[in-house]
């Protein structure tokens, strides 16, 4: 089978669009704001995502049926890497995360009744949504079988006791979508279960904000005590028991659409030590000219240009309707990576300018480091690719 990576015409005019309207309407209010949007300033999205619409831009990754563009995931990353071409792009076309992940987990997995509930408010922009599966130590983190929140059955329900942390977009979340332990203990590879629980529930409550080095993600991240939270049957998204695999319906994609918007904040990083390169000149000649500094930019060029080729060939097998298990791994791996030595290099081209506040490098330095560490730290990812060509290998000789 043929890779195909032929833009449409459709997905190029968006993209054309989007980098318009990112250029002319969202740089300029990133510009007259601190950088720090954890305390999810909801003027700000409102005004954002209305101009999106405005735009033709708005959630072009949701089906026509829910308001969205319904772009493939090969049309997702040339959308998204042009919206994160500024820390608010994402959120202004309504493709942050975790929304982006959670809109995409819904509309393949949950009823016709909870897509009207939920997914229909969330793309529409009018509520906001979050994930929660990560907990403190020793809890679900990098390994999820650890996971140790459980729902307990009540009579028509459930009961669900546990602590969530690093839980993004949780403050001034409509819902949360919490995994829970319905069987089995810690350390077992079954038995989760998807809840969606409104934000208003007794039991469950937001016990602190988390100060992190990140400050780019709308609603920080939160700490997150579920304590006797009783929700119906109805709350349960997909079936009782499948919360592993449905995990991995939502985070195969959702790695890719985090690579994408990273993609974008690495081409802008590029463009500033680009544009640094050639004004500023050292020992007579303009740096873009002195050879450590052209390796600097050309490394730099290298590792995006190779980072989306890994994402688009990963974002392909996707599409076909693969796991695609090994080529997400690899992707998130070396995006997340890329994206982090293509900031750091920039930041060197400019001298101390890159790390002043004069320039947005070290907004964008601080808002990457995080991503080799969420969605699968990049040694989990190693191990596990590893794992899986020892395997395959062992299977090609059994066949020989
Ligand atoms: C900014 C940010 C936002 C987040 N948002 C969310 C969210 O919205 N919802 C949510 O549920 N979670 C979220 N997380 C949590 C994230 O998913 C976890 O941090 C991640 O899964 C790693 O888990 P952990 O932090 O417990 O690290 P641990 O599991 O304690 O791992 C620590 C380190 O051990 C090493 N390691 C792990 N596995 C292996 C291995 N197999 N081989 C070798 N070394 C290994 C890695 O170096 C890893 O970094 C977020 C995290 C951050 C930083």
């Amino acid at each position: 089978m043929s890779i195909d990576f032929e833009i449409d015409e459709r997905t190029d005019g968006i993209a054309r669009r989007t980098t318009a309207f990112v250029r002319d309407v969202v740089l300029p209010e990133e510009q007259a704001s601190d950088g720090n949007v954890h305390a999810g300033p909801e003027p700000l999205r409102r005004r954002l995502q209305e101009a999106a619409r405005t735009a033709g831009v708005f959630a072009p990754h949701v089906g026509a049926e829910w308001g969205g563009l319904g772009l493939d995931l090969r049309g997702q990353a040339v959308v998204f890497e042009a919206a994160g071409y500024s820390l608010l792009g994402p959120l202004a076309l309504n493709c942050a995360a975790p929304d982006e992940g959670n809109m995409h987990l819904l509309e393949i997995v949950a009823t016709e009744k909870q897509k009207e509930r939920y997914l229909r408010p969330l793309a529409a922009g009018e509520v906001r949504s979050c994930f929660a599966m990560t907990e403190p130590a020793p809890g679900a983190g990098s390994d999820p079988r650890a996971l140790a929140t459980t729902a307990t059955r009540t009579t028509g329900g459930w009961r669900i006791d546990g602590r969530k942390w690093f839980i993004s977009g949780a403050d001034g979340a409509a819902f949360i979508v919490c995994m829970a332990r319905t069987s089995g203990v810690p350390g077992d590879r079954g038995g989760a279960t998807m809840f969606l629980v409104d934000a208003g529930n007794p039991g469950m409550k937001i016990v602190r904000n988390i100060d992190t080095l990140d400050q780019g993600l709308f609603g920080g991240h939160s700490e997150i005590v579920f304590d006797g939270c009783e929700v119906g049957d109805d709350a349960v998204l997909g079936e009782v028991e499948q919360g592993f695999p449905y995990a991995q319906v939502r985070l195969g994609p959702a790695r890719m659409t985090h690579c994408m918007r990273w993609l974008g904040v690495a081409r802008r990083a590029q463009d500033i030590a680009l544009d640094r390169a050639a004004d500023r000149s050292a020992f007579g000649r303009p740096l873009a000219e002195l050879g450590m500094v052209q390796q600097l930019l050309a490394d730099n060029e290298i590792d995006i240009e190779t980072g989306r080729a890994v994402l688009w060939r990963a974002c392909w097998e996707l599409d076909q309707g693969r796991t695609a298990a090994q080529h997400t791994s690899i992707a998130k791996t070396y995006v997340s990576e890329a994206v982090n030595r293509v900031v750091d290099r920039a930041v060197q081209v400019c001298g101390a300018l890159g790390i002043s506040g004069d320039v947005p490098l070290s907004r964008l330095y601080r808002e990457v480091r995080p991503f080799r560490i969420y969605d699968g730290p990049s040694e989990t990812h190693r191990w596990a690719i590893a794992k899986r060509a020892v395997r395959a290998a062992r299977e090609r000789r059994a066949v020989r």
